[in-house]
């Protein structure tokens, strides 16, 4: 059975290229970077060479970027370390009700540490709300933590609006850009972006690798304490080759940022165009122009969307409902929820995340698929799971 892989938002696939460039870190070169000798020497030039390349794709000094072992990393770091170093201007974070865990859940922590934190709305397309920023700034407001693109609905923020008023109330700006590299510009010295956090994995490098970028003047601490890896700011031996695949990877996926996206647009339009067309009872969830070129995002009605991942899958199509965080947890999408979608259509919730590899005979196999398997289950239970 031939497989058609639709979950690049949960991860994508090494790139062949990226790849060839980690192997030889894998093999030959396998010298501690920190090693003065010549095996050494050849590992440290690998991740430098990394540094620069994360550095130019995203409008930074190469100084300002950090390795870590991901996203979820970068976010945990930069926030508490921080709002620890700043707390003496303040101690309120304003973030959204939709952003991924590994924001959420620290900010939850700092919470109950004595931080204030505010956690914006959205609207029905998942977009935060300007006036609704500008609302909550208070005199004690040290942080914005704003997702740039969001992991389930695919909603694009207007960052650059953020990042220009963070600015002008003196706030600093993070964003959690881990769906958004490689799929949008960004120049966080143009933009005006203090702090961002990426994954490899979401742009075809390697699991377990991501960065944290932040610009200089930011105030902030070290997070793993031990050796003085990363100019003494995250202790532990580098993951070399990781880190050479992250950097090719972002250098690949951002030279060829308006062709993939063009082509992905293209796919999801397609997809999105047939399916609203060919099902009835289907709602696109999320911003219908603002997101992201390949994320598509239904709200099937009456069945659960557990039972048509599953059934999906017998066909050998990878999708995923809300997030793959997530899944596994019967806890109906928050995100979906903070877009006030209906509690029955969250159920009924699959996302279909597209690569430049799927073809236009590939959907209109899921298409027909999802016609079946969406039938099939209406007839077998004409509610939900949750009889809502
Ligand atoms: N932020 C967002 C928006 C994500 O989609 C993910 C991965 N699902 C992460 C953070 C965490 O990335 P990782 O699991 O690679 O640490």
């Amino acid at each position: 059975m031939e497989k058609i892989y639709l979950d690049n938002a949960a991860t994508t696939p090494i790139n062949s290229e990226v790849l060839a460039e980690m192997m030889p870190y894998l093999t030959t070169n396998f010298g501690n970077p920190n090693s003065l000798h010549e095996a050494g020497r050849v590992s440290k030039a690998g991740i430098e060479q990394a540094r620069n390349r994360v550095a130019l794709s995203l409008g930074c000094k190469p100084s300002e970027v950090y390795f870590t072992s991901g996203a979820t990393e970068s976010n945990n770091w930069f926030i508490t370390q921080f709002v620890k170093a700043n707390e003496k201007k303040g101690k309120h974070i304003i973030t959204s009700k939709i952003e991924h865990p590994s924001v959420m859940r620290v900010c939850k922590q700092l919470e109950n540490e004595g931080y204030r934190v505010t956690y914006l709305d959205v609207d029905q397309n998942g977009l935060v709300k300007i006036e609704d920023l500008l609302h909550e700034i208070a005199g004690d407001t040290i942080l914005i933590t704003i997702m740039a693109a969001n992991n389930e609905v695919g909603a694009i923020q207007n960052i650059q609006t953020i990042a220009n008023i963070a600015k002008e109330h003196n706030i600093t700006f993070h964003t959690d850009a881990t769906q958004a590299v490689g799929a949008l510009v960004l120049d966080m010295q143009k933009m005006g972006i203090d702090a961002l956090s990426l994954s490899a994995h979401k742009l075809g490098g390697p699991k377990g690798v991501g960065a944290l970028c932040v610009r200089t003047g930011v105030k902030f601490g070290k997070f793993m304490l031990g050796g003085e890896q990363e100019s003494g700011m995250r202790a532990g031996t580098s993951n070399v080759a990781g880190i050479v695949g992250l950097g090719k990877a972002i250098e690949l996926a951002c030279r060829d940022i308006t062709i993939n996206s063009k082509k992905l647009r293209t796919i999801r339009d397609y997809f999105i165009r047939n399916v609203t067309e060919k099902i009835d009872g289907v709602k696109l969830n999320g911003h219908p122009k603002q997101r992201l070129p390949n994320n598509a995002n239904f709200s099937f009605s009456r069945i659960s969307g557990e039972s048509l991942v599953c059934l999906l899958d017998t066909f050998g199509i990878a999708v995923s409902t809300g997030s793959a965080c997530s899944s596994g947890s019967v806890e109906p999408s928050y995100v979906l929820q903070a877009m006030q979608v209906p509690l029955d259509l969250v159920d009924g919730a699959v996302r279909f995340t597209f690569s430049i590899s799927n073809t236009k005979q590939e959907l209109d196999f899921v298409v027909i698929k999802l016609i079946e398997c969406v039938s099939k289950l209406r007839k077998i239970s004409p509610k939900t799971k949750r009889g809502r």
